[in-house]
């Protein structure tokens, strides 16, 4: 972390190293707002589809545990979907509620209809989309997206404009694009790196100079995690003032998805000592939710809410973690709201044994502990790794196709009737 201050530090013996240089070129922006797009981006996770009641329930918890802003889904994409944002815009909660309208009239106005205060109004800005995907040229572009924007505001909404693949695109377009959106009454102006190319140092130049050139009332950001840069991209992003991440519980989204909330959050909070407003104790029940109701299962290792992220089985480190948890924690596991695990295993040692046996009162003289460890390691050695093959092996095949399988597709096709053409 070259920016960051160890403010995880609380002990005398601890020494804090951070880079003196950097520390001043910081300007972290004073009142961050945290944008969810876990019920947005997230359910576009390939295999992944929330039912309104489903998206409310995450909304409801997303509010409470403090994020600002919800984007509740494209009302646009189906009746279904179109329910859910309206619940959720009626549902009375603290968060302000989103809805995303592509730079097409009839996309805004299902926005409009469903009651949200805010909208995102997104459009391609790269050569590559606007030439293959949106075959529109740069003033096309300009003029959709100058209407959709104008119509927004005169409907009362907050706007903000997003582009895809803002940071594949000519800056002079850039910055004619986002001028004209401003100039229309954008409120929020987001940042895209669609396909997560950024590096941390770049994106700061890339958005210093965006905030140079653009002058944004409200700078956000959304980062893809391609390269697994998303939650560092989206830290160097803040750090330059960017107010409003994009954030996706678990890091869901599309691909290898988006920056992960709490990741971002925890990091704020811990590793640069900012408030984010977030109340972090309950981000492990909201991984919980989440997973559960996107069938998307976390990694065992993934950072704070992987099921190992606080787990110790080595003796060194359990030996460690009994007599200063520092030695092996970064941070105290109820800060997410979770239990350390001591796992006992093969590299297990004396001293979470005498520690576990405490669970019962009891103690043991030391020829018996040794024998007792002899016996746990024998037992972790012996079991056979056929358990975890097939658990792999079921993984794999539930996600090597995690929507329609091609048998389900091509009976679909037969019942609606298409047949070859006949040359
Ligand atoms: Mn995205």
């Amino acid at each position: 972390m070259p920016n960051g201050r160890q403010s995880v530090v609380a002990e005398d013996d601890l020494v804090e190293n951070f880079h003196p240089a950097t520390a001043g070129e910081r300007h972290l922006p004073r009142d961050l707002v945290v944008w969810d797009e876990t019920l947005r981006d997230g359910e576009q996770t390939p295999g992944v589809r929330f039912s309104p009641e489903e998206k409310l329930r995450i909304a409801e918890l997303l509010s409470e545990i403090g994020v600002g802003v919800i984007d509740a889904g494209i009302p646009v994409v189906s009746d279904d979907e179109a329910r859910a944002v309206r619940g959720i815009a009626h549902a009375g909660l603290r968060a302000k509620i989103l809805a995303s309208a592509r730079t097409v009239p009839r996309d805004v106005e299902a926005v409009i209809d469903s009651g949200v205060s805010h909208i995102a109004i997104f459009v391609a800005a790269s050569r590559v989309h606007l030439k293959y995907k949106l075959k529109m040229g740069p003033d096309e572009v300009v003029a959709a997206s100058r209407a959709c924007v104008r119509r927004a505001k005169e409907a009362g909404l907050h706007v903000a404009f997003v582009t895809e693949d803002t940071v594949r695109a000519p800056f002079d377009f850039v910055e004619r694009l986002y001028g004209a959106a401003t100039e229309e009454g954008a409120d929020r102006l987001v940042v895209a790196d669609t396909v997560g190319i950024m590096t941390p140092l770049t994106f700061r130049w890339y958005l210093t100079e965006f905030v140079r050139r653009v002058r944004p009332r409200d700078l956000s950001v959304h980062c893809h995690n391609d390269f697994g840069l998303a939650t560092a991209n989206t830290l160097a992003a803040i750090e330059v003032g960017a107010r409003t991440p994009h954030l996706c519980v678990n890091g869901l989204g599309e691909r290898a998805g988006n920056a992960s909330l709490e990741e971002v959050v925890v990091a704020l909070e811990t590793l640069y000592d900012y408030r984010t407003g977030i109340r972090t104790e309950r981000l492990y029940e909201l991984s919980r939710l989440v997973e559960e109701l996107s069938g998307i299962p976390v990694a065992p290792n993934r950072a704070l809410v992987g099921y190992n992220a606080f787990s110790h089985e080595a003796g060194i480190h359990t030996h460690g973690i009994l007599a200063h948890t520092l030695t092996y924690e970064p941070l105290q596991p109820s800060t997410v709201g979770r239990q350390r695990q001591m796992i006992l295993g093969k590299h297990t040692g004396k001293a979470a044994l005498v520690e576990k046996l405490k669970e019962r009162g009891l103690s043991a003289p030391d020829p018996l502990l040794v024998e007792l460890l002899q016996r746990v390691k024998l037992d972790a050695e012996q079991r056979t790794k056929d358990d975890l093959h097939r658990f792999l092996l079921e993984y794999r095949d539930r996600f090597d196709r995690p929507g329609l399988s091609d048998e389900e597709f091509w009976s679909l096709v037969d019942a609606v009737g298409i047949t070859a053409v006949k040359a």
